[in-house]
């Protein structure tokens, strides 16, 4: 894939950007490993202010960053600047935060006798330079999420960033600079996927992070186990979003038309499938498809956009294939399922796709366990509870799930049997600093966020001393 800045409201080339050769990849190592060096050694102190400033930058460039990110990839601009609030938002919390995740770790008095010790405690000290291979649909966010309690845990950061948004990119090593991180605490290495394999397996790389789809993380995640590097995989979902007769049924056609089209569907914990118990089902399925087909649907930049196009034609075109087989396979299209054919025509070269919903979901259709990436739901309708959570978890990944239910046995249930990182009751999936972030199955390994996302990347290290 060339690196290159296309926008996918209007198919235009923008810029194209040629990839880092060999040397100056060799050169952006060597400074990332000299960097980390002298890095590593500052304390909590001094690395919050440098991250405190970072954030600040974010809130002065807000504007610029965010009609960044939507030529980038799409995205309505009024979610782009709330998407770099929010990236503020989290550096200043780690800044805040760090120190106390992070502090010495002193087990009980009985345990350090019984081992002999005068005393022990737990240090977390970092690990060196942490590879992070991110996606394109948040192109700040999730670099931040990683990006922010690394450098809080004293490691340093180098970026392969998805080859469609080069300027986010490169807007990110500057935020970092300007802030005032030494030289090679943060890079971007401008390269395809191709050039990963050799980066993870170079001695002067400690670890690697990636955000992206199923087929990416195994392959990184294989190199990574090879080398024995630590690693950690946040990929692919299919969400359920559970409609049970105890719902607040205006609340949740509310809520599973945010939680499916956010990011213009392209969220990896959107809710993707609506499991709907029989006695809400008419109402809900009908009520949910007439908001889908009245949001408004174009160009991203204009600030009454809610839904933009897709960020590659390549996504549109594996959204189409997917309803499609769905459609041949007995599927019935309640609102969508097909391109806009009323936009302005300056947008005729765009991406878009119209909010979709499908009913009549069979096992036989890969709509059924494949991840739809972009604006279409799929409904279930079912009998009980316990059919449900059967649908909520016949499905490879395992990344979040969004419940409506108001009876406290179902939510103990629900926790209980739903085979996800995450359970949201009466609202739906969203990722906050505090609350640790990742999947179960298919949707990877490792937690992003909170204090187990910092400690991800540490050297957990036990000091003992004699008595
Ligand atoms: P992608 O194609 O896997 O790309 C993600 C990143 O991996 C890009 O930087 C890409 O580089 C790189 N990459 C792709 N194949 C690679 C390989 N074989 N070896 C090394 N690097 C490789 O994913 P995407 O289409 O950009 O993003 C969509 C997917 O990400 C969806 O499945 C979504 O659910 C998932 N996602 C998950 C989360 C989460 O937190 N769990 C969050 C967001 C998105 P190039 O661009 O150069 O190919």
């Amino acid at each position: 894939m060339a690196i290159a800045t296309v926008n996918p409201a209007t198919g235009e080339t923008v810029e194209t950007f040629t990839a880092y050769d060999g040397d100056a990849v060799e050169q952006r190592l060597a400074l990332a490993e000299s960097a980390f060096r002298t890095y590593r050694t500052t304390g909590f102190a001094e690395r919050a202010v440098l991250l405190r400033r970072a954030a600040d930058v974010l809130d002065a460039e807000q504007e610029e960053l965010a009609r960044t990110m939507t030529v980038e990839m799409g995205k309505p601009v009024g979610a782009a600047r709330a998407e770099v609030a929010k990236c503020a938002k989290a550096m200043r919390w780690y800044a805040d935060r760090a120190p106390g995740m992070l502090a010495d770790e002193h087990p009980a008095d009985e345990d350090v006798a019984d081992s002999g010790a005068g005393s022990v405690y737990v240090r977390y000290r970092p690990v060196g330079v942490v590879l992070a291979v991110m996606p394109w649909n948040f192109p700040l966010w999730q670099v931040v999420r990683f990006a922010a309690p690394a450098l809080m845990a004293g490691n340093v950061g180098l970026l392969k960033h998805a080859s469609n948004v080069p300027r986010t990119a490169l807007a990110l090593e500057r935020v970092f600079r300007h802030a005032g991180f030494p030289p090679g605490c943060f890079q971007t290495l401008l390269v395809g996927s191709g050039a990963v394999e050799d980066v993870v397996r170079d001695d002067r790389v400690a670890a690697v992070t990636l955000t992206g789809s199923e087929g990416a993380g195994r392959s990184v995640g294989a190199i990574a186990g090879d080398a024995i590097k630590k690693s950690v995989l946040e990929l692919g979902g299919s969400d359920p979003f559970l409609v049970l007769p105890s719902a607040d049924l205006e609340g949740a056609v509310k809520w599973a038309v945010t939680a499916r089209t956010q990011n213009n569907g392209q969220s990896c914990i959107a809710a993707k499938r609506f499991v709907v118990h029989a006695d809400v089902y008419a109402a809900f399925t009908s009520a949910f498809a007439d908001r889908m087909r009245a949001l408004r649907v174009g160009d991203p930049l204009a600030e009454e956009t809610e839904i933009g196009p897709l960020a590659t034609a390549q996504g549109r075109t594996d959204l189409e294939e997917l309803v499609d087989d769905a459609v041949a396979h007995g599927a019935v299209v309640e609102c969508g399922g097909a391109r806009p054919k009323d936009l302005p025509e300056h947008l005729d070269g765009g991406w878009y796709y119209l909010p979709t919903v499908l009913s009549g979901i069979t096992p036989a259709m890969r709509i059924h366990r494949e991840e739809a990436f972009g604006p279409v739901a799929t409904v279930y309708r079912v009998e009980s509870l316990e059919e449900a959570v059967a649908i909520a978890n016949d499905t490879p990944f395992g990344l979040s799930s969004n419940v409506w239910t108001t009876d406290p046995e179902e939510q103990e249930r629900c926790i209980r049997d739903i085979e996800a990182g995450g359970v949201f009751f009466n609202g739906m999936t969203a990722s906050h600093p505090a609350f640790p972030f990742g999947g179960v199955k298919r949707s990877g390994y490792g937690r992003e966020l909170s204090a187990h996302g910092i400690r991800e990347f540490c050297n957990i290290t036990t000091v003992w001393r004699g008595r």
